[in-house]
This record gives C-alpha cells, sequence and structure tokens, in this order.
C-alpha cells in the first residue's frame, strides 16, 4: 500500500541546514523566565532548529499540571523575537490551532492522545483548512499503524502539505527499559508506505529517561530518520513534567555531538560493490527461507488432513512447547537471541495453526483474518 500523500520536502518549512535536525524545548512551558531563559541557551548551542513548548497538556490524570494555556504563547512569542528560534507547539482543538496561528507559532504538532482520535484528528484538520503551516503528527499511543497513517491523511487531505510524521513510541503493557515501546518496525512501516514523508525520532517520550536519548536518538538517525525533538529544560530537576526525561541545553550539545551521521547512500564504488555482494547474498537466503517457511505449511496442512481424519485437537501443547525448547536451545547455539526465535518460531506457529483450523473446518464460515484495522 502506497499512500497517496501530498509532501513538501521537510527543507521547505524547517532549517535543515544544521545537521543532525534538532527540534528541542522544554516539555511544558512553565513561566515566561524558564522559557525564555532555556531559549536563549538552546538558541546559542547553535545546533537547534526550533523551540518547541507544550502550554496545553494531556496529562493521563487530572489534577497533574494541564499546561500554562494561552498566556504560553505571549512567551512564545517573546522567546522567537529575542532568539530567532522558530516556534512549535502541540495543538489538540480546533481552538488551540486558531490561537497558535494567531500567536504566529511556527509548526504545530498533534499529540499522541490526539492521534489516538479520529474525532480530535479531524476537528483540527478542519480548523487548519486554508492555512500552510506545518504538522508535525505524533504516532498514537497505541500500537496502530492505520491510526497514525489515518491523522496524517487527514491533515493532508485539509491541505496540509508540510507534513512530517513523530515517532515517539507506543504504550505497552508490564514493565520496560522504555517509558513507551519504539515498535521501530511500525516506523519502518511507515517509511515503507509513504517514503517522501519525514520522520522525526522522540527519543524523550520513547525512553522516558535521559541517560538513553543518545542510544535512541543514534539508532533513530540509523534508520534514516530525519531528525530528533528532544525536550529539553534549564533545570530538569524541578520541571513542572516529564523531569525524568529532560535535559539542560548543555546535556543536548554532548548527545547531540555523539551522533555519528550515516549516509543514506553509498557513493564509492568499492563500498557500493561489497555492499551488492553481501545483498545478494542476503537475497538468496532470503529466497531459501520463504520457500522453507512454505514447505513447512504445506506439511502443517498435511497433519491437519490427519488430524481431521483422525479427530485430534489442532493445538497440542506438550508438542509446541517441545518444538520451542529444542529450536531456542538450537538458536542458541547459533547466536540468536531466544527472544527473536521464539518470535519467529510464534509468527509461523500462528499461520501453521490457521491453516490447520481452515482444514479442520472446512465447510464452516471462517471470519477474515485481517492485518489492517477498520
Ligand atoms: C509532549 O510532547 O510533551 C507530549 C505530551 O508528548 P506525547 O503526545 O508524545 O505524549
Ligand atoms: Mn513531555
Amino acid at each position: 500500500m502506497k499512500l497517496d500523500l501530498n509532501i513538501q520536502p521537510l527543507s521547505t518549512w524547517i532549517n535543515t541546514g544544521k545537521e543532525p535536525l534538532v527540534i528541542a524545548g522544554p516539555c511544558s512551558a512553565e513561566t515566561e523566565d524558564q522559557l525564555v531563559a532555556t531559549a536563549h541557551l538552546l538558541a546559542k548551542t547553535g545546533k537547534v532548529a526550533a523551540l518547541r513548548a507544550g502550554i496545553w497538556k494531556p496529562r493521563t490524570r487530572p489534577g497533574e499540571f494541564e499546561g500554562i494555556g494561552s498566556i504560553g504563547l505571549e512567551w512564545l512569542k517573546r522567546a522567537k523575537q529575542e532568539t530567532g528560534l522558530p516556534t512549535a507547539v502541540e495543538v489538540a482543538t480546533a481552538k488551540h490551532v486558531e490561537e497558535a496561528l494567531a500567536a504566529g507559532v511556527d509548526i504545530l504538532w498533534v499529540g499522541a492522545r490526539s492521534t489516538a482520535n479520529p474525532f480530535t484528528v479531524q476537528e483540527i484538520a478542519d480548523a487548519l483548512k486554508g492555512t500552510d503551516v506545518p504538522v508535525m503528527v505524533k504516532n498514537p499511543v497505541n500500537p496502530d499503524l492505520s491510526l497514525w497513517v489515518g491523522a496524517l491523511e487527514r491533515i493532508n487531505r485539509a491541505g496540509i502539505t508540510k507534513l512530517a510524521a513523530i515517532h515517539r513510541g507506543f504504550s505497552s503493557h508490564g514493565a520496560s527499559t522504555f517509558r513507551n515501546e519504539p515498535m521501530w518496525d511500525l516506523a519502518i512501516s511507515l517509511k515503507t508506505h509513504a517514503p517522501d514523508l519525514p520522520i522525526i525520532n522522540d527519543p524523550s517520550h520513547i525512553t522516558g529517561n535521559r541517560d538513553l536519548i543518545g542510544y535512541i536518538s543514534q539508532k533513530a538517525f540509523d534508520l534514516d530518520m530525519q531528525g530528533v525533538m528532544i525536550e529539553s529544560h534549564i533545570d530538569p530537576s524541578v520541571a513542572w513534567t516529564d523531569a525524568k526525561q529532560q535535559v539542560t541545553p548543555a546535556a543536548l550539545v554532548e548527545i547531540i555531538e555523539n551522533i555519528t551521521l550515516r549516509k543514506p547512500e553509498v557513493k564509492n564504488a568499492a563500498v557500493s560493490d561489497k555492499l551488492a555482494e553481501l545483498r545478494s547474498k542476503i537475497d538468496k537466503i532470503d529466497d531459501l527461507l520463504i520457500q522453507k517457511v512454505a514447505e513447512r505449511m504445506t506439511i502443517a496442512e498435511q497433519i491437519g488432513k490427519h488430524k481431521k481424519d483422525n479427530n485430534i485437537t489442532i493445538l497440542q501443547v506438550n508438542r509446541w512447547e517441545e518444538i520451542l525448547k529444542k529450536t531456542t536451545d538450537y538458536g542458541k547455539a547459533l547466536k540468536l537471541s531466544p527472544e527473536f526465535t521464539e518470535k519467529f518460531l510464534e509468527l509461523v506457529h500462528a499461520e501453521s495453526i490457521r491453516r490447520q483450523g481452515l482444514i479442520l473446518n472446512e465447510g464452516l464460515d471462517q471470519p477474515k483474518e485481517n492485518l489492517t484495522h477498520a
């Protein structure tokens, strides 16, 4: 599926001359002094392309600081006047859009909680009609590519062509190293569907932990994302929101200086020949892999038929556990992580089970398995 998005290059709306591209600023505008002083320090680094600050904050629980509100727009105006940095804020309603545009905010973004709600996104899109302000759309809190794509389409159809996606990770259940799981495959999938759409990574909200921001930023650039948005506060220890993930402007400089930018294309002939040779090896192995998986499915179907003829259940837990153990052990010996082998086997096994189900229940109405969402 190729997306039909009409998009202008990033360089038409943000200074892409400073490499890597960094948008930075506090999670929230708290006071005029905090915002303006942070903006001055960020501008002085010479490494920041735009100043971000949340003034309307979507909080998960009521009673927490919900943003300073419209007065923050005046502070952003002052920060921009004094530093020359273009400004960016989150908008979640039509009123936010109108106020932000009236105050001369340069870039708007749609937050993760808003992207998850098509009504909200449509309201924002309608308010944007007739303008050409740049808009960045964060991924929804839940790992649903269609919702992310849908939000980008709604904004684009409203006539916004200065468009980017922000990858900020996804909520997940249970303990994790990250505040929001990166689930890189979803961002890569978006890139495959819309190759012209710039993707900005948000390592602050992915990690929730300032010590991991450099690591995630590097990974984002290695995956050919176009920039990062990093929360930076003059004194993170007293930040009113997201204190653990904000960095001082000085720490931000260190993170940026440690990033290595690698090239997506290879210009040197010897390097590109070597790459082509290795890729051709990979292609051959992929062909074999898929051929073997197909063979495995055929055998699984034969087993399905045999089970049907003899009235045996599809899933025999012992057998599955045995396969899992035997194969992850073998994988370990071949230096594959047990997590990877298990995930791979589960995917293959789920497809085997699905096919056996079709055979066992031939003649019954089958629900259509659908990998995309409504
Ligand atoms: C933010 O950028 O401060 C924010 C609220 O992020 P998200 O929408 O990604 O949670
Ligand atoms: Mn934040």
